[in-house]
């Protein structure tokens, strides 16, 4: 029997965050989170879904035609044929990219997959499911992503950075959770702390309605 995965939904959009901000690229999204981050704007995808095999997966892929593809959720990792999918992808020459919530095991994954990980600040109120062993395992081409709330929340990623040295050792994202933090007041902090990181905006909430969905 093939593999299959719950999926929420696959669309192609330009990608929002990260290094690959702007870029178009195709998004697959795994239905379901074991987290509830306070200002999680994908709470559509925790549950419902539809199941679909890889054949399935893959050949809507291709007809959407992108060479840059995000597996992204929810949680994508929280379902194990994740990993085989983006093994699948890479193999058909994809650049794959996976967003994760840092909760679980990123060692799963193929080499060659690019990948993003929250770290969870105490505002978002999952901050005690960071999986700190995940650190071991990122690649020093990946990215740290920590979404902040407000002057409390940067203060935590400030210490957190320094402590595991991430500004040295992978690209580091800070972003403003949307609607809570103003990002002119974050980019004035990281200028005022010489911060070797980047100021990481969701493009699509300025490009599109902020609640809009595939996009
Ligand atoms: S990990 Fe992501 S999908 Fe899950 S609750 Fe947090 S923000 Fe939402």
């Amino acid at each position: 029997m093939s593999a299959s995965l719950i999926i929420t939904e696959i669309y192609a959009s330009v990608q929002g965050e990260s290094s690959f901000a702007g870029i178009p690229c195709t998004f697959v999204r795994l239905t379901g989170c074991p987290l509830r981050c306070r200002w999680c704007d994908t709470a559509y995808g925790f549950y419902g879904g539809t199941e679909m095999d890889f054949e399935a997966i893959l050949g809507k892929v291709s007809e959407l035609g992108l060479p840059l593809v995000e597996l992204t959720g929810g949680e994508p990792l929280a379902q194990k044929n994740c990993a085989l999918l983006a093994e699948r992808l890479i193999g058909n020459g994809h650049r794959v990219l996976i967003e994760t919530g840092g909760s679980e095991d990123v060692s799963v994954l193929p080499e060659k997959t690019h990948i993003i990980m929250d770290i969870k600040c105490p505002g978002s109120q999952m901050h005690e499911r960071n999986l700190w062993t995940n650190l071991d395992h990122l690649k020093p081409t990946d990215e740290i992503k920590m979404v902040l709330s407000d002057r409390d929340d940067f203060e935590w990623a400030l210490k957190i950075a320094k402590d595991h040295q991430l500004m040295s050792r992978f690209n580091v994202l800070l972003s403003p959770a949307f609607g809570l933090l103003q990002p002119k007041d974050l980019a004035e902090w990281m200028v005022a702390e010489k911060l070797n990181a980047r100021l990481n905006l969701q493009q699509h909430k300025y490009i599109w309605h902020p609640r809009a969905k595939g996009v």
